[in-house]
Order: C-alpha cells, then structure tokens, then sequence
C-alpha cells in the first residue's frame, strides 16, 4: 500500500516511510491510495479470529513493506499489555453495546493505538539503525499513555511537558512513575497552552529537529489510525453475529476527528455492517455544527468534564476533507489555506448532503454529561466516565429499533473520579493498576515555561 498527503505535496511513500514522516512534508495528512472493501468471504473468516489475530490481519491491508510474521509479533507485543483477554471486550447494557477500549496500560483508549506505535517505531529504528527523541506537551492524558508507549524502548527517548500541578493527582501519577532510563516528564510552571507553543516553537527550529532527530506522537500518525480501525471492524462482526444482525451503529466521542475518522475508514472497508456513525461531541461543537449546518469555524475553547474532547481544531478532520472533496488535493489544500486565513469553511448544501450520509451528530452539554452518568449507573449499574457518557448519550438519542448500537468506552471512570462523584455520589472503584501508583517512586523534573529552558534540557538528555 502507497500513501498520498492529502495536500498533493509529495510523491507516494511506503507506510514504514508514513510512520516515520508523521506529518506529510507539504503540511497535508497522510492517507492510503485506497480503501480496500472487504470481501463476504474474508468477513467470514475474520468472525473466528481473536483481537490480536483480526488486527494483524486488517493491518495487513494497509501494510506491506513489514513482513507478515513480524507483523503479527508486533501486534501481539503491543496487546500483550492488555489486562482483558478480548483486548476491547463488549458489554450489553440495556439498549446499547458498550465497547471497553480501556483495558491497556493508562486505561483510555489511546493505549490501543500507542502500544503498537511504540512497537513499530522500535522496530523500525532497529532495522535502519536510526534514533528518536520524542517530544510532545500534554494536558493529561496523551502524555502518559505515549510514555507507557515507548516506555524501555531502545533507540526512543521521549519527554513530555505537563503544566505543573494542573493536572490530576492520578494523571501526574501515571506520568511520573515511569522511572524507566528514557521517559523523562517535565512540569512546566505554566499552562497547557505554555507546553504546547514550546513543542511548536523547539519543532520549528528545523536545525535542532534535524540534530536530535525529533519525533511526534500525536493523532495525525496513519500507524494510530489504522490501529483503531481494528475495534470497530472486532466489534461490528461480534455483535452482527450475536444479535443475528446484518447492521450495527456506532456512537464515538469525539475531539480531533482521529477516532471517528478510523470509524470513516471502517465503514469503507464493511459498508453493509457498520451503517451510522454518530459523532459526538461535549460544548466544545464545531464538529456538530459541522456535520448539522455545514458551519466549519473556529470558537474559543471551553472547558468540560471531559477534558479529551475540549478542543475546537481538529488535527485530522482534513483526512475527510480530502474525501468529502471527491479525493481531490488541489482543492483540499486551498480550503485549508483559506481555514487557516479565516479561522472558517462553509460547505454549500450538496456537501452538506453528503456530510450527512457520512455522520449523524450531537453536542451533549455539561448537564447532560452528569445525567447520563448518574441514570446510566441508576439503570445498569455501569458506571460510565464522562467522555464515553457524551456518546452514550448521543448514542441512544440515535438510537433505531431493530440496528444494535455500539458506544465506544474511551476511558475507565476512575481516570475522572471528581466528574463520577458529581454524578452518582461517589469516586468509582479503583482498578489495582491505579491504586499501586500510590507511594511508588516518581521521577520528574519541574521547568520554567521557556522554550530555551526546555531546549536545554533536551539537548542534554537527547540520544
Ligand atoms: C483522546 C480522547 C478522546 C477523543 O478522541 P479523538 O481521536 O481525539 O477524537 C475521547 N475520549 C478520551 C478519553 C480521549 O483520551
């Protein structure tokens, strides 16, 4: 499989070339030449795989330049570390699937993709000799599962900026108790936002980037995407099979378009199982009034119960752009030219048409989020954190009799114990995994919110 950028800017690439480029060199996303629908008979086959078997076969599709033996170590490496033996088991709870995708290391769903892009980059970097140093700033919970990602990795050292002390007890726990030799966690006294422009400005400095051989993690990586498509296709089979079912929806709370969008590729790849995807979002809604009134345009960020989805720039809504432009890259890179000069697109009512063929959407504001939690746990006795109450709620209001609905479970709920407590009276149970963090050696270094500060630091500990 070849991949393009969705900006046109460069000759098609391999995907071991797509893992290590990250981000096209043209400013662009990058993509596979195309989307391989799958065959009834295939279908038929990947109903007896388990999760580790499924998805060495699906990466498969979009991976030929590993060979398939190697392949199938590195998935199984990467959800080895998985504490449930169906890796993204599905619950039944009332009317709706719940789809556990936090069953990895950090207990969110980003370990799924992260375990096996830590894998891939070691491999790779075995193979050509070469080294990275990861840099990347987090608000929480990015950061710990990238670390739990390339955590005792040769050739990778990763630092990752949190905002001192504004980020939870739990998440700075899981961040900082990674003692291994190459983590190192930086408390910048600063903001989020503070950590962020440092990246930006240190990735911008092409001299060092080239120097330190700087790499990223973060969702515009194809290796995370193809890695999410696995669940859906896992969880489309199960249920189509259980329920006697031709179709399934889906339901995904959504914050930079990167868990949807495997969803996107998904549905290309099963078009008669997976029929809706509904995104949906918290007040932060501009991928709503997207998909609703073909309003594309930049608002100021709010702050929410979950924290994840509290972005109004979606890195990898320019993935559908691409596709809702007919694949044509000319016009792709003119629109996100035009959005990054205006800060908005507008899409004309045949766009909003297929937009709507596309995704079903709705915003789902605080108030909600807290009673979908508590009437969820009162019903079912299932305690849901609040991102996954987002689209829970979404999920139901969609809902069509006679169509399963499958909600994606994006974080355990003790990740988000204060937003749970408000809900239902109580913190949820503490998996094991959390509580030993306690009293467990920490290892972090708090830093002036300066670029030259954190340069330095990098420098010094680079490989
Ligand atoms: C990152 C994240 C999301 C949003 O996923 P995107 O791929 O950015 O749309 C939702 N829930 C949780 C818990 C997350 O960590």
């Amino acid at each position: 499989m070849q991949y393009i950028s969705t900006r046109g800017g460069i000759a098609p690439i391999s995907f071991k070339q797509a893992v290590m480029m990250g981000l096209a060199t043209d400013g662009g996303l990058l993509l596979p030449v195309s989307i391989p629908e799958i065959s009834a008979e295939t279908l038929t086959r990947w109903r007896q795989l388990s999760y580790p078997e499924l998805a060495s076969a699906v990466l498969g599709f979009f991976i030929d330049d590993i060979p398939a033996n190697d392949l199938r170590a590195l998935v199984a490496r990467s959800y080895s570390t998985f504490n449930h033996p169906e890796i993204t088991p599905l619950v039944k709870q009332g009317d709706c699937y719940i789809l556990e995708l936090f069953h990895g290391p950090t207990l969110a769903f980003k370990d799924v993709a992260l375990q096996f892009l830590g894998n891939v980059f070691e491999y790779l970097l075995k193979e050509s000799g070469g080294k990275m140093n990861i840099l990347g700033a987090t608000s929480g919970d990015t950061g710990s599962a990238a670390i739990y990602g390339v955590r005792g990795k040769e050739r990778i050292n990763i630092f990752i900026l949190h905002p001192h002390k504004r980020v939870s007890p739990i998440q700075e726990l899981q961040m900082t108790t990674v003692t291994d030799a190459n983590v190192f966690n930086l408390a910048v006294r600063g903001t989020f936002d503070d950590g962020q422009a440092i990246v930006k400005t240190i990735f911008n400095d092409l001299g060092f980037k080239e120097k330190h051989q700087l790499g990223a993690v973060n969702s515009i990586n194809w290796a995370r995407i193809v890695a999410q498509v696995v669940y859906y296709i896992y969880a489309a089979l199960k249920v189509t099979e259980s329920e006697g079912v031709d179709k399934v929806d889906f339901s995904v709370p959504t914050g930079n378009f990167g868990d949807i969008f495997a969803g996107f590729v998904a549905r290309r790849m099963l078009p008669q199982q997976i029929r809706h995807l509904i995104l949906a979002t918290n007040e932060n809604n501009l991928l709503t009034r997207f998909i609703l009134n073909g309003d594309y345009s930049l608002g100021a960020v709010a702050q929410t119960s979950s924290p994840s989805m509290d972005i109004q720039v979606a890195s990898n809504f320019e993935r559908y752009l691409y596709y809702l432009n007919g694949e044509d890259a000319d016009r792709t890179r003119r629109d996100m030219d035009r959005f990054a000069a205006s800060g908005s697109l507008q899409f004309d009512e045949l766009a909003q048409e297929r937009v709507r063929a596309d995704f079903a959407s709705r915003s789902v504001n605080e108030a909600e989020t807290i009673a979908t939690i508590r009437d969820f746990y009162k019903l079912h006795g299932y305690v849901l954190d609040p991102h996954t109450a987002v689209g829970v709620k979404a999920g139901l209001a969609g809902r069509e009799a006679g169509v399963p609905m499958i909600c994606l479970a994006t974080a355990h709920p003790a990740k988000f114990g204060a937003a749970v407590k408000s809900a239902i009276g109580h913190e949820p149970d503490l998996p094991e995994s959390l509580a030993a963090l306690a009293g467990k050696e920490t290892r972090c270094e708090v830093i002036a919110a300066e670029v030259a500060a954190v340069q330095a630091f990098v420098e010094q500990h680079a490989l």
